[in-house]
């Protein structure tokens, strides 16, 4: 995108772009705070969206803090992620119902629905990307995904405030977004401005852009923008060496460090729930009590528990550090292997959400130094 296509639209305006969104007849999710977090669900207005708040994350800690910034994207990365909303943890996938000598399967009913997404971090974009080579475009794809993923309006949010668990310079998923976006802010504030620098990344994006008051971006907002972006990318937090890690990680499988992080790792399986790329997935069958109706439902698993990998006769993988190094290896090599990226936009939540702190960066590169 060239710079003549950027505009920018004042703070006062900014409830027009959700007012167009809903026009066009978008069901609109937007980061919001609820239970001392910022989560995504369904937003109304900008009023709803998580006005001067920010967050401060560690290893295994995360607090909502009031930020003196009136800003409405002012915080990192909450607990929740996008992929609840084209993947949900639980969906009912069929019913049965027996009559007489014979029973009847109904599918369970999905309706496209228009989704638009405000405040989609780059990260999070790539992630979005990452899932489509899997449940939109792969071997097994989810029919249901790929509608939600055509119907869908992404507005995404270049980061400008990095956490001290983000890493997505190193990943090579922010912390600028490039594309993949119908329409693409950033935000500036300096206490006395308070304006969005937009551009559109696609028809759509254009057409409800066209609806907002905006206007031509000056050089200098454009400047100050992509500066703020570009000291996001020196700010980041952490890192990860990804130079030849693959081929480290395949070549230490057996290396006596896994166990080391299994005397910490508790199992738990959070670093799963709350990854935006992990996507493994049960699916149980059960009957009623009567024994004349049946169910089939899906819900989200993790690697991390023993039952995932039971084939006939016993778990393939029965002990922690073989459930760690399963969870680290797919991220980093073995999806790799499989999709020709890796598993991990650098987000950091696997970080911030693990009860005891454990660190995807720390532990694949003590397995580079031991190496
Ligand atoms: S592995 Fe961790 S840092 Fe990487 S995408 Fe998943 S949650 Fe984010
Ligand atoms: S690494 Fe942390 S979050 Fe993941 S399973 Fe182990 S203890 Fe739980």
């Amino acid at each position: 995108m060239n710079n003549e296509s950027k505009s920018v639209i004042e703070r006062k305006d900014f409830q027009a772009l959700f007012d167009a969104l809903s026009a066009e007849g978008y069901k609109i999710s937007g980061p919001t705070v609820r239970d001392n977090a910022v989560i995504y669900d369904e937003i109304g207005s900008a009023e709803e969206l998580p006005i001067g708040w920010t967050d401060h994350q560690e290893g295994g800690s995360y607090r909502l803090t009031k930020s003196k910034k009136k800003t409405l994207f002012g915080f990192i990365l909450g607990p929740y992620t996008w992929k609840k909303l084209l993947y949900p943890p639980e969906k009912k996938i069929w019913e049965a119902q027996k009559s007489d000598r014979s029973f009847e399967i109904v599918e369970a009913e999905s309706k496209p629905i228009k989704q638009a997404f405000v405040g989609v971090r780059p990260c999070e974009l790539k992630a979005i990307g990452i899932q489509d080579k899997i449940l939109r475009d792969g071997q097994h794809s989810d029919p249901e995904y790929g509608a939600l993923r055509r119907n869908l309006f992404i507005v995404a949010v270049n980061c400008t405030n990095p956490g001290n668990n983000c890493f997505c310079v190193s990943m090579n998923s922010g912390p600028g977004v490039s594309d993949g976006f119908d329409l693409a802010l950033t935000e500036m504030f300096n206490g006395k401005d308070h304006y969005f620098v937009i551009e559109a990344g696609s028809r759509a994006g254009k057409k409800i852009l066209e609806k907002i008051p905006h206007r031509p971006a000056k050089p200098e907002e454009l400047e100050q923008a992509e500066k703020a972006v570009e000291r996001a990318a020196s700010k980041m937090g952490r890192s990860l060496d990804m130079k030849g890690l693959k081929e480290i990680l395949h070549n230490n499988f057996d290396s006596h460090y896994w166990g080391e992080i299994a005397k910490r790792c508790l199992t738990c399986g959070n670093c799963t729930m709350v990854c935006p790329t992990c996507f493994c997935c049960n699916i149980e069958d059960t009957t009623n009590l009567g024994g004349d109706r049946a169910e089939r439902r899906r819900y989200w698993d993790t690697c991390y528990s023993v039952d995932f990998s039971y084939i006939h006769g016993g778990s393939i993988r029965s002990t922690d550090y073989s459930r760690y190094r399963q969870w680290l290896m797919h991220k980093i090599a073995y999806w790799q292997d499989q999709f020709g990226t890796p598993g991990c936009v650098g987000c950091g939540r696997c970080i911030t959400w693990c009860p005891v702190g454990i660190d995807i960066t720390e532990e694949a590169g003590a397995i580079r130094e031991k190496a």
